[in-house]
């Protein structure tokens, strides 16, 4: 009989899982660490599988060190589900796996707190209770008895009842009698902060969503319209059926604000999953929701793997974020796992936004996933209006232009707080000579140095390279002028034209130290800044109910993407911002300056919404023949030198045209739309299919033929599977 091997996934580069064979003393299952000795080192693995077939010689197999867990540390529907995303991320699954345990369990940290279990009776069970039975088998007969009263027992209540409690039970499960499951937590808090009276609409949009069972739900509501509460109800109907809550939310939307949101609001134990965790915070997370002690789990992208023993909800607000995505790396959508996992759990799945990506709304207008509304806020809170400032008829002084001066000194001085949207960080994009024209450009990259004032420096935002700021041209010793704007110098703009208002600046730049941003945003509530200015780091998720006018500065960049998503993006982003002004008692209005007042986009968004919008978009996408309407892929190279790469990349091409005939088209190569960068060419090939099966199926044949090719060693290379931002 063939022995059993363990396939172990390692953290590697290597697309494999590895074989090794158990020790004698023991057989460890799926879903255990094990210490494995790797190459000429130490590694901790997951065991994926148990198979009894291996291309490696029996007598070169090694053996596992020693067994890490008791217990699985990854349950059956979570190793399904690491080993579906890398299949269909096509990427090592050592990495995959790495990515959905924390740190110090990666690196073979014990012991992990175990589980408590609890024994549940069935209907069936009952009835045998009725009908007696268990009458003839003693013990039998003495614990379903006491499950009868109880319905449910902690194992610890069971081991007291019976001595051979634990051969007895798994008997009365074989029968379909008794099942077992993971204990919740016994003591919920009696008390909790009630919400407000829900509206008509919210009461409609929770009786929407079934507890249970498959299904897909977008909740489409507009900023403000309180999608957190309907959120936070269905997150308490499953506390109260004693299942936990998976709440996903974007990369910067998990203030600590938002999370106390949700701790004075549901009964049960909330976690937070984040990257600003330690890893002893982060472990301490993991090990609630596995052994089923938190009941709400709130985190970021890579929370989506976190373990669910009693799972009941998931929820993704603002899926449409841009942070779901993985964008190095093992290139994942967090969003689309969670559906996947919903359904794999059979349990319901909320997709919040104002503004759904094209995919999401698309889906729930085929009628896959069911379309939930929230048409207003609550209240007296109102949309905020939303104007234009043509720039052709208004001068531009420091970047802003007299009316929204006028706008923002009534706002001002009529108590509101005002909110000045910039997306461009640092003083000025461009530092050129007015004699000669030359700009600072990156020495690594297809882009111009940034300037910041404050520290003297010229930065590139794309590679990060320094360098300190010139006064005047190289060349013609000319003095360079700053061209542009950025939230540096829009704020020394605001700062002088109101100095009598406290002015509060958020970006990247100001909140590098931890707990910064907090302290800010705690001068926001509490009303002691009066102008807020910021990236979309100030924007995104923020309820600033004191905010009357949203100003945005610069809504052309989006307007002229070579991207199919930026007219999506743009979109998103306006309405987004617009919807901080006006969440509280007053009324909001937001004014945007823009050059192109009669572009189709913006006056198609403005004028009619962004239902609207969307139908256009998906109108544009089913013609071009873009997602959702196909599926792509892309694969992406770079290279010091520009020959290699093409050179590569015309290989990589060669290797699947034999696949175009069965609905594969590849489009390129193409350098990428900013082809150098961080001293790197980049080039890229995109291939699109109708059909996602066999798109599928190409790339796992092509990745193949493409990991054989000479130049795949000489090339960084990696395929992005659903990718969202195309260079
Ligand atoms: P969203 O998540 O859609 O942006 P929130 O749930 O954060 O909206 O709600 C926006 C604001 O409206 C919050 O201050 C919230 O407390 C308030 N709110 C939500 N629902 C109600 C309601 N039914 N009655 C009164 N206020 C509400
Ligand atoms: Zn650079």
């Amino acid at each position: 009989m063939p022995k059993t091997i363990l396939k172990v996934a390692v953290s590697t580069p290597l697309n494999q899982l590895f074989d090794y064979l158990p020790t004698a003393e023991a057989e460890p299952t799926p879903g255990q660490r094990v210490r494995i000795p790797f190459g000429h080192r130490e590694q901790t693995g997951v065991i994926v599988a148990h198979t009894d077939q291996t291309d490696v010689p029996i007598s070169k197999l090694r053996t596992v060190l020693a067994v890490l867990d008791t217990e699985p540390l990854l349950d059956k529907p979570l190793l399904k589900l690491l080993q579906w995303a890398a299949s269909y991320y096509q990427h090592p699954p050592g990495e995959v796996f790495a990515t959905a345990l924390p740190t110090a369990l990666r690196q073979g940290a014990q012991p992990v707190i175990p589980k408590s279990y609890q024994w549940r009776i069935t209907p069936t069970g009952q009835e045998a209770h009725t009908r007696k039975l268990a009458k003839n088998a003693k013990v039998q007969s003495l614990l379903l008895d006491a499950l009868s009263k109880a319905t449910v027992l902690p194992e610890e209540a069971l081991r007291e009842l019976h001595s051979s409690w634990s051969k007895v039970m798994p008997a009365l499960a074989d029968k379909g009698w008794a099942q077992r499951e993971v204990a919740a937590v016994a003591d919920l808090a009696p008390e909790y902060e009630q919400g407000p009276i829900l509206t008509d609409k919210q009461v409609t949009a929770i009786a929407g969503v079934p507890a249970e069972g498959f299904h897909p739900c977008l909740l489409q509501g507009v900023t403000g319209s309180g999608k957190t509460e309907v959120y936070l109800q269905l997150i308490e109907q499953q506390i109260t059926a004693g299942r936990q809550s998976l709440v996903l939310v974007p990369e910067i939307g998990l203030t600590p604000q938002l999370l106390d949101r949700f701790k004075c609001r549901v009964r049960g134990k909330v976690v937070a999953m984040h990257s600003g965790l330690t890893d002893n915070q982060r472990l301490q997370a993991w090990v609630a929701a596995y052994n089923g002690s938190a009941d709400v789990i709130i985190g970021t992208r890579s929370a989506i793997f976190t373990p669910l023993p009693r799972p009941g909800l998931i929820v993704i607000d603002e899926e449409h974020d841009g942070s779901y995505k993985q964008q190095d790396g093992f290139r994942y959508s967090a969003r689309d796992l969670a559906v996947y996992r919903a359904q794999q759990l059979t349990i319901p799945i909320v997709l919040g936004s104002a503004t759904p990506a094209f995919e999401t709304l698309n889906n729930a207008i085929e009628g896959r996933y069911k379309h939930l509304h929230l048409p207003e806020r609550p209240g007296s809170a109102k949309q905020p209006d939303i104007h234009m400032i043509d720039l052709r008829q208004h001068p531009l002084h420091e970047g802003l232009s007299q009316p929204l001066i006028a706008t923002i000194e009534k706002h001002l001085q009529a108590n509101g707080q005002v909110l000045i949207y910039l997306n461009r960080r640092g003083f000025a994009p461009t530092l050129l000579c007015p004699t000669c024209g030359i700009t600072q450009e990156c020495n690594r990259c297809d882009a111009r140095m940034v300037l910041h004032q404050q520290r003297h420096r010229l930065i590139c935002h794309h590679c990060g390279a320094e360098r300190s700021r010139i006064e005047s041209c190289p060349e013609c010793q000319t003095k360079l002028v700053p061209v542009g704007h950025g939230t540096e110098r829009l704020e020394a703009a605001l700062e002088a034209l109101f100095p009598d208002y406290p002015l509060v600046r958020i970006d990247r730049d100001t909140t590098r130290r931890r707990g910064s941003m907090e302290t800010m945003l705690k001068a926001i509530r509490a009303g002691e800044s009066r102008i807020l200015l910021g990236t979309q780091m100030l924007t995104k998720g923020h309820d600033f109910p004191n905010v009357t006018l949203v100003g945005i500065i610069d809504s052309d960049q989006g307007l002229f993407g070579t991207d199919f998503r930026s007219g999506e993006r743009l979109a998103q982003s306006i309405l987004q911002v617009s919807g901080r002004a006006g969440r509280g008692e007053r009324p909001g209005e937001v004014w945007i300056q823009t050059w192109y007042p009669d572009h189709p986009l913006l006056k198609i968004l403005l004028k009619q919404g962004y239902d609207a919008f969307a139908a256009e978009g998906l109108a544009e996408r089913l013609a071009s023949g873009w997602p959702p309407f196909s599926h792509i892929a892309l694969l992406r190279a770079e290279s010091i030198k520009r020959g290699p790469l093409f050179h590569f990349l015309d290989q990589a091409r060669s290797c699947g045209t034999h696949w175009q005939d069965n609905g594969i088209r590849m489009l390129g190569p193409a350098s990428s739309p900013m082809e150098k960068r961080s001293g790197r060419f980049r080039g890229q090939l995109l291939v699109q299919s109708s059909n996602r099966g066999q798109l599928k199926q190409f790339l796992r044949s092509w990745r193949a033929a493409i990991s054989q090719l000479p130049e795949a060693r000489k090339t960084r290379w990696s395929l992005d599977i659903d990718p969202v931002e195309l260079f």
